[in-house]
């Protein structure tokens, strides 16, 4: 018989530009954290690798300003941190309070509903936060519920909601909080055990300057006990905790569960490195005052904020495309002509709005100086 092969492919090597992410995410990696990417892979059983996970640990433990042991990167992107809060807390029959202002609230109660369980949703405007009043009668109204879950700097609006309120509500009501701070991690303000926060999850790539691919979560120790009385096993294997924290927390005897993205997590590393470096509280406030120069130039274009000034995530903008604007055409001329990419509106707010991300490496001087002018240039 005579056997074919398909033949080989010529392809050139993929060289892409470098180019200024602004967008909603993946953002701009900070070079040291590519440096550190491109380093010798070694075996993640290796010691000096177990060395560097106890220090990730560390550094993570530090972002989210918590002791909790059962601190760690999903070695996924940050919906898999989504899925990780949700299959390992929820058993079939679980009410939770699910807060709905955008795309990932939504997404959220989809999970509560994979898990079997019901979801109590709470509506808010697209753009506007969270309302507590409304948590808290839905809270009130819902004794059975056993978890409230909320986006905490929605991505999709760009609306900060208040996270610590909503926690002190949850600890209020008897339910553990489960929120997402995948854009907030790094951006604003967040303190996982000040404000009782008993499960969460972010990703490496908003305001972390890291590589897409990680999703860095934490666990209360009330989360573990309750993970550790489940009654059935979590339907996910690759997500069980109970499983994966014999690999992150085994110290020498560490055994194997999935093979460490072993260059992402060296990523990882660097970038919680270099915010450690910078100080959490100072990469707060650079966000700020980065947000406040681009708002000034934002507002000099005559672009309008989909957001109220108090809750307006420093690190997502959200503006209103001015009337008779090409949206498609305005982001298709940045990227080809300065290299810039910004976010297009999501969801209810695709086609009338876009989404400018300060994010991270992201969040200097010089990027929004170029942002201005390129949307200056291209809008007159
Ligand atoms: C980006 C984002 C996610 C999803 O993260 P991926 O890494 O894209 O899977 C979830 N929630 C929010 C608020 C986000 O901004």
């Amino acid at each position: 018989m005579l056997q074919t092969m398909l033949p080989a492919p010529k392809i050139d090597a993929f060289l892409p530009p470098r180019r200024i992410l602004m967008g909603p995410g993946p953002s701009d990696v900070h070079p040291q954290v590519l440096a550190a990417q491109a380093r010798p892979t070694v075996g993640h059983l290796d010691p000096l690798f177990i060395g560097m996970m106890d220090e990730l640990k560390q550094l993570l433990q530090y972002a989210f300003q918590t002791k909790n042991d059962m601190t760690l990167a999903v070695s996924a992107p940050g919906s898999a941190g989504m899925e990780t809060c949700f299959v390992n807390l929820l058993e079939p029959g679980d009410t939770v309070v699910v807060c709905r202002n955008g795309v990932f609230g939504e997404r959220m109660r989809q999970n509560v509903e994979r898990c079997g369980a019901t979801a109590i949703t709470v509506d808010n405007v697209w753009g506007e936060p969270v309302d507590p009043t409304a948590v808290e009668a839905a809270l009130k109204a819902n004794p059975q519920a056993k978890y409230l879950a909320f986006v905490h700097a929605e991505t999709s609006t760009g609306a900060l909601s208040d996270a610590k309120t909503l926690c002190a509500l949850a600890q209020q009501y008897d339910c553990l909080s489960i929120v997402d701070a995948v854009t907030s991690l790094g951006g604003v303000e967040l303190r996982v055990d000040d404000w009782g926060i008993d499960a969460i999850y972010s990703g490496s790539q908003k305001c972390l300057s890291c590589v897409p691919g990680l999703s860095p979560v934490s666990f209360s120790p009330k989360a573990v006990e309750r993970i550790k009385a489940r009654t059935r096993p979590v339907q996910s294997w690759f997500l069980d905790q109970s499983l994966v924290m014999s690999y992150w927390s085994g110290g020498a005897k560490r055994s194997y569960h999935h093979t460490a993205p072993v260059n992402a997590l060296y990523a990882l590393h660097e970038s919680l490195r270099l915010l450690a470096g910078e100080g959490l509280e100072q990469s707060w406030q650079r966000h700020k005052q980065m947000h406040e120069l681009l708002k000034q130039g934002l507002t000099n274009l005559g672009l309008e904020f989909v957001v109220a000034e108090p809750y307006r995530l420093p690190q997502l903008n959200s503006v209103y495309i001015p009337q008779g604007v090409d949206d498609a055409a305005v982001r298709k001329q940045l990227l080809a002509q300065y290299n810039l990419e910004i976010g297009a509106g999501l969801g209810e707010l695709a086609g009338k709005t876009w989404r400018i991300g300060l994010m991270g490496y992201a969040a200097r001087r010089e990027n929004i100086a170029l942002c201005i002018k390129a949307l200056e240039d291209i809008l007159a």
